[in-house]
């Protein structure tokens, strides 16, 4: 990719999965604290992110401009920069996983569903209104690993939103249509019995794959079974329940996670856990964008 630390930060991790040939298996969070639950505290405001904000200065140092089905041309935000208070982020530039397909096969918009208009603190940053809003289904991309949460996250000091979040190409109570999950690599669906609104794709150098929300009753996949790169899982739903239980839908959106052995430096064991997916996603997005998907 463009920055050799990307290179240099995956070959490492290469080495340490290469080294590590018994994966731990068992994901470490349960299923009940994850989805898209508004923190109940004041979100923290000492974040280190300050310059450029919202959808004014979109990163994209490629000449040649990649467009989606629809003509619109994709830009990002930068790896850990959040909306306003909104959390503190996660700088990790990483691409942990380069050749993965991206997880929805059509056009997908990564941003916030709790402090974007349609979320609970929508208001934090003026985003008043419901989850179609049309600035919700554009570029740029914005990054939403260790947003607040009231969960632990080893990444994400004070814990933290362990997974990202991305939109599916319309909305869909407004447009109808569906839009397809589909498994980002080679793997197996695991722990899909005792799950309520969670998939898990596990792949066989042990990355962890788990793709939240989907419409759990009409899954295109069972448990145990094998399937193939870029073949559909699920549909793009709001499937939700709070830790009493109770069927609380959220946003319409897929919560994408990726476990990996990580370790944050060579003197430190490292530990499996959710990583920051944002710039693999960017890098699978381009790809797919240019047709090598
Ligand atoms: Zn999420």
């Amino acid at each position: 990719m463009r920055c050799p630390e990307h290179l240099i930060a995956a070959g490492a991790l290469a080495l340490i999965l290469a080294a590590c040939e018994e994966q731990p298996m068992a994901p470490p969070s349960p299923e009940e604290p994850a989805g898209e639950t508004p923190p109940p505290e004041e979100p923290a405001s000492d974040e280190p992110e300050g310059e450029e904000h919202g959808a004014e200065e979109p990163e994209d140092d490629d000449a040649d401009y990649l467009a989606d089905q629809e003509g619109r041309i994709f830009s990002y935000l930068p790896v850990g920069d959040l909306l306003p208070d909104s959390g503190p982020g996660n700088v990790d530039a990483t691409i942990y996983q380069p050749d993965i397909a991206f997880p929805l096969e059509d056009a997908a918009f990564l941003n916030s569903q709790v402090y974007r208009y349609g979320g609970g603190q929508g208001s934090v940053n003026g985003m008043e209104g419901g989850q179609c809003e049309p600035s919700n289904y554009d570029y740029p991309w914005q990054d939403t690993f260790c947003e607040s949460r009231a969960r632990q996250q080893i990444m994400c000091p004070d814990g933290g939103h362990e997974g990202v979040d991305l939109r599916a190409a319309s909305c869909i109570p407004e447009s109808g249509v569906s839009h397809w999950a589909v498994a980002v690599d080679d793997g197996r669906i695991v722990g899909l019995a005792e799950s309520k609104y969670t998939v898990k794709l596990q792949t066989a150098d042990g990355t962890l794959y788990r793709y939240l929300h989907l419409k759990m009753d009409e899954l295109a996949v069972s448990d145990g079974e094998t399937v193939v790169k870029g073949q559909r899982i699920g549909k793009v739903w709001n499937d939700f329940f709070n830790a009493s239980g109770e069927r609380v839908p959220t946003t319409y959106h897929l919560h994408f996670e990726m476990y990996q052995n990580y370790a944050p430096d060579e003197t430190t064991d490292p530990v499996f856990d959710q990583v920051n997916p944002y710039m693999t996603l960017v890098n699978a997005y381009e790809r797919k964008l240019r047709g090598e998907e």
